[in-house]
């Protein structure tokens, strides 16, 4: 999320202007304190218009720098967003041309093989436009929520997950339901809380380079039910761990840096559980020591939806 050069010498002079102005007020506040010590009348009025600018300054400064941020994670999430459009169809229509010239002098095998690298360019693409999407919509999207058992769906995603991303099945391991805890019934938004599951398992492969191992587990802990998936990847700095899920952000640095992202799937992992009046959050041991990410919701009282 960095900011080019020239913006960025632009940004710390006005934040720097800011600072300087509300400084110089200040010292103009005690200057008037010390000119009219005697006169009470000039004194207080002096004191309180000084107040007033010197808070109206520190403000407006604070805001500046928030719409700077802003602007800035604006800017990188529509470069993600264009990036992750572009390659995808720009890898579509090359194969697709290659295939239209070609066509005589390639073998069976190595059609198969455009097909696919065509079919999975294309669920890149559906994933990006699904993810704007569902940001564009998320707050107002009605729910259709029904008694869903947790467990089954996690299972589905991570067979989905598997099949997609070409993982052997001992990678990406869901544990074996505690016994009494075979059904977890929950009451969801299928569709929404599958994309939350979804957003948390490619997350893990994506973020674990060569070395994929991530272990899911679906428990019952009381009234809530838990999601929780664990990967031995890039792991998060304690700063990190809230940030992870502001819309738009990514985490600065190498374990970002050729991993294809928008910055969106957090934040709607976190809406989801919101909305299910459960909650989303992560813990690391730290960059490079793997991470945690749990989804929580309450579960589907025995009565019934
Ligand atoms: P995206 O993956 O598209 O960048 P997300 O909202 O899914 O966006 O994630 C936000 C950021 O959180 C990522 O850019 C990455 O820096 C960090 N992150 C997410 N999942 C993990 C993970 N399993 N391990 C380490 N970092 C992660």
């Amino acid at each position: 999320m960095s900011a080019a050069p020239g913006r960025r010498g632009a940004n710390a002079f006005f934040v720097t202007f800011g600072v300087g102005l509300a400084v110089l007020a200040a010292a103009l506040n005690i200057g008037w304190v010390v000119l009219t010590w005697s006169e009470v009348v000039p004194l207080l009025l002096g004191v309180t218009l000084f107040a007033a600018i010197i808070t109206g300054l520190i403000l407006n400064t604070m805001f500046l720098v928030r719409e700077v941020r802003r602007n800035e994670q604006h800017d990188a999430f529509v470069n993600a967003v264009t990036h992750e459009l572009k390659t995808p169809l720009t890898s579509i229509r090359l194969h697709l041309e290659t295939l239209l010239a070609r066509s005589e002098q390639l073998d069976e095998a190595k059609r198969r093989e455009f097909y696919d690298v065509m079919l999975e360019d294309s669920a890149r693409l559906q994933h990006t436009i699904d993810q704007v999407l569902r940001t564009g919509q998320i707050a107002r999207a009605p729910l259709h929520k029904a008694r869903l058992d947790l467990r089954a769906l996690v299972a589905q995603s991570v067979a989905l997950i598997r099949t997609r991303l070409h993982l052997p099945v001992e990678v990406m391991r869901l544990s074996p339901a505690a016994p009494g805890e075979e059904a977890v019934d929950v009451l969801a938004d299928e569709v929404e809380l599958a994309s939350a599951v979804m957003n948390l398992l490619d997350n893990a492969v994506k973020y674990s380079g060569d070395h994929v191992d991530v272990d899911v587990t679906v428990t019952r802990e009381g009234a809530r039910a838990r999601v929780a998936v664990a990967d031995r990847g890039a792991g998060l700095s304690p700063s990190e761990v809230k940030r992870v899920f502001r819309r738009f952000y990514r985490v600065p640095g190498p374990s970002t840096r050729g991993v294809k992202g928008t910055g969106l799937g957090l934040y709607i992992v976190q809406t989801a559980a919101r909305r299910l009046g459960g909650r989303a959050y992560v813990t690391s041991a730290g960059p490079g020591r793997g991470s945690t990410f749990y989804l929580e919701m309450p579960v589907a009282r025995p009565s019934g939806v």
